[in-house]
Formats: C-alpha cells, sequence, structure tokens
C-alpha cells in the first residue's frame, strides 16, 4: 500500500499554503539562511501576562480533567458577555459552542450542515481553509470573484446570481483574510436583504478578526434584522489576544445548529484543552487595553507596510481596513525572468521571493486570487523594513 490508498475523502483535499510557506521558509532558516517570514498570519506579541497567569492557576488548582464537549458553563457565559457587551447580541448557553480554535469551529459548522453536492458560496479571495472544509464535507465550493478594484467585496447583485436552489451556505469573512477588507453594517444590511429572500441559506460568519479594524466599529451579520436564526458566527481569542497556540475558538448560533455541532465534536475531539479554556475566559473576561495596544501596532505596520509596497514598481496595493494582511496585485510579473526561471503564477512569484529574495509570502492562488500574492504584517516594523527591500531587489531582478 502506499500514498493512494487513502481514503477518496482524502484525494480531495490540498495542504494548507499558509502553514507550507511557513514550514519551507523555517527549513531554509534551519540550514542558516537569514529569511523574513512574512507568510504566517499569527501575532507576534505574546499571550498578556494576567492570561498565562490564569492559565498557571488553573494548572495548579487540578483544572486538568475533561470539561463538559461544548466547554464549560462559565467560558460559555464569559463568551455570551463578550457578545453582549460588544456586540449587542444575545445568546444562551445552549447556542455557544466552544472549540479548537475557530478552524474547528467553521469545520464544526460545514461539516454538521452542508450535505453531498450541496454548493457554499465563498466570496474570493478566500481564507485557504474555507474550501477545503467545504470540499471535506462532499459540498460543492461556489466562487465570487472581488478584485483590488470592487475594494475586495461582494455586492449583493453577485450575491443573488450565484445562489441556486442547491444553495447551503455562505461564508463570509469580515475583516477578510487575505485582502483585510470590511464590510460596513450598511453593506451587511444589503447582503442580508438578498440572503433573506432564499430560505435555508445559511451565514457563516468569521469574525477572528473583529478587534484588528482599521476604520471603526465592527459590524456583525448577527446583528443585521432576521439574520440572528441564520448566522453561524464564529470567533475565538487566537488573533485579539495573540493566543493561536492555545486552540480556542467558539461559535454561537441557534440551538439546532449548536447542538449538531456539539455532538460531531463530542465523538472527534471531546471539548477543548481545560487549561486553554481558563485562559480564554481570562481574556474574554480580564482588561482590554492590551487589544488595542496591539491593534494600534498593527495599524503602524499597516501603514509601513503600505507606504513602502507602493514605491515598488508594478505592484498595485489597497490599503487594508482590517487583519494583518497586504494582498497586492503582482500579475504584471508574470511572463517576466531573472534569466533562470520564468515567473508564471503568483506561486512562482512567492517562491522566487523565497529562494531569491529571502522573504517568505504566499502566493494568491491559494487564495483564489492567482493574480496577487499575500504578506503578514504581523511582524516587526524592522522585519517590514527588511523584508520589502528584499522584495524590491528581487523583483527589480525580473525582466
Ligand atoms: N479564520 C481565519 C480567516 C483565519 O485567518 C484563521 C487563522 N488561522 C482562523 C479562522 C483560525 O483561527 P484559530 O487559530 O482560532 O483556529
Ligand atoms: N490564519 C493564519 C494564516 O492564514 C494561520 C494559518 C492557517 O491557519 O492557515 O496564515
Amino acid at each position: 500500500m502506499n500514498e493512494s490508498s487513502v481514503s477518496k475523502r482524502m484525494t480531495r483535499l490540498s495542504p494548507s499554503m499558509t502553514f507550507a510557506m511557513n514550514a519551507l521558509s523555517n527549513e531554509l532558516k534551519a540550514k542558516g539562511i537569514d529569511v523574513v517570514n512574512m507568510s504566517l498570519g499569527e501575532p507576534d506579541f505574546n499571550t498578556p501576562a494576567h492570561v498565562k497567569a490564569a492559565a498557571c492557576q488553573a494548572i495548579d488548582g487540578d483544572y486538568t480533567h475533561y470539561t463538559p464537549v461544548p466547554g464549560s458553563l462559565s467560558l460559555k457565559e464569559a463568551i455570551i458577555g463578550k457578545l453582549q457587551g460588544e456586540n449587542g447580541l444575545t445568546y444562551g448557553p445552549a447556542e455557544i459552542l466552544v472549540s479548537n480554535g475557530a478552524k474547528q469551529s467553521l469545520c464544526n459548522a460545514v461539516m454538521a450542515l452542508v450535505d453531498e453536492g450541496d454548493e457554499v458560496i465563498i466570496p474570493a479571495p478566500y481564507w485557504v481553509s474555507y474550501p477545503q472544509m467545504v470540499l471535506l464535507a462532499g459540498g460543492v465550493p461556489v466562487h465570487i470573484d472581488t478584485g483590488i478594484d470592487r475594494g475586495f467585496k461582494m455586492t449583493p447583485e453577485q450575491l443573488e446570481e450565484a445562489i441556486t436552489p442547491r444553495t447551503r451556505m455562505l461564508i463570509l469573512c469580515s475583516p477578510s483574510n487575505p485582502s483585510g477588507a470590511v464590510y460596513s453594517q450598511e453593506e451587511l444590511e444589503a447582503l442580508s436583504e438578498t440572503i433573506l429572500r432564499h430560505e435555508g441559506l445559511l451565514v457563516l460568519s468569521d469574525e477572528i478578526y473583529e478587534h484588528l479594524n482599521y476604520v471603526g466599529a465592527h459590524a456583525s451579520i448577527a446583528a443585521c434584522k432576521g439574520m440572528r436564526e441564520r448566522t453561524i458566527l464564529v470567533n475565538g481569542v487566537s488573533k485579539a489576544y495573540a493566543m493561536t497556540g492555545w486552540r480556542i475558538g467558539f461559535l454561537a448560533a441557534p440551538k439546532w445548529i449548536v447542538s449538531a455541532c456539539s455532538m460531531l465534536q463530542g465523538q472527534y475531539t471531546s471539548g477543548p484543552c481545560s487549561v486553554s479554556q481558563k485562559a480564554a475566559e481570562a481574556a474574554w473576561r480580564g482588561p482590554q487595553a492590551c487589544v488595542e495596544q496591539m491593534r494600534q501596532a498593527f495599524e503602524r505596520r499597516r501603514d509601513l507596510l503600505v507606504k513602502l509596497m507602493r514605491e515598488i514598481p508594478g505592484l498595485e496595493v489597497a490599503v487594508p481596513e482590517g487583519a494583518f494582511y497586504l494582498f497586492p496585485k503582482c500579475s504584471s510579473y508574470f511572463g517576466k525572468t531573472d534569466g533562470t526561471r520564468v515567473i508564471r503564477t503568483s506561486t512562482d512569484l512567492a517562491m522566487y521571493l523565497l529562494e531569491v529574495g529571502h522573504v517568505a509570502t504566499v502566493g494568491g492562488d491559494a487564495f483564489g486570487a492567482p493574480a496577487y500574492f499575500r504578506l503578514s504584517y504581523a511582524t516587526s516594523e524592522e522585519n517590514i523594513v527588511e523584508g520589502t527591500k528584499r522584495i524590491a531587489e528581487a523583483l527589480a531582478l525580473l525582466k
């Protein structure tokens, strides 16, 4: 037996390009090459001290047993408080499910709601894992293109056109990874009107970058009129509190959806790590100044990166409104060569920048936007300056 002996389900999947580029960058670093890593989207800040203290206390207090599958009641209450206070949304404990990161929350929802052959609308550029989760469930990803000229946002007309009798779900990510686009309350209201015209159409709303917003208050589609019953709201602590390794995310949704997702999780992974749950609770209940401090640092880095990237000829750079990614258009370099290789795709360009420029980025192919590439600015200003210098030098060699 060999690789081809795996299940048919596995043959539908491909590896996560974000983690793959990060691994390649680490491999080069292990060989002694100095790489500026702008591939992976994770805060370079450390978890706040009061959160770490809560985790230590949980260990010392022997809070080390299984928790209920959907998460401890006190953590769910902290999440309910967050949703009420920050989003004006009212949920009960039976409408919350805590999981191993927002990634599992998203996957739970897709697996519990999408049947073989169901269509799931995913506006492109999209986060790499959405179509993969849909394929895993046997669903059919349907993409809507939104380029730099449209501010990387889908219009209600585009959405209406993409809906068919087989459409089960729309996956919305605002602020967006990878484009940084942020939908306003008005834009979400307009999309909601279209959604509500179609019975049985659900929205999986990924709000993991809620706090990394540089244009104003966060808007959730769940708060739009009539949408609470249609929305699975996903969020977590990874990005806002620099807690990627703790693996805590949640979904908030009508009870029937939470019950189904909870049953799935109960057979699959059980409740998430007890110690991490205590840490997440401290993050949501504790002082919030750290979130704003990190947001301001990301905003400064964004401004620096936009300024430096706009100086490079041949790139089209939109100002991201949220998250911590820049998504420049780079297709003017396609067909060019440094004398040894021809750049045909954004993945070729990312590989070239890694191997020749020693800067790790991710090609837009993985995000359903082949004319672009992604840089994460969740890294120091020093790295941003050095990384963009290297990108400029490497691109200047392409003729
Ligand atoms: N959604 C998006 C858009 C993301 O970028 C990420 C980052 N990995 C996630 C979800 C998953 O976050 P978590 O670390 O909580 O699983
Ligand atoms: N969300 C981050 C990124 O897009 C982490 C990697 C991942 O989960 O795919 O880079």
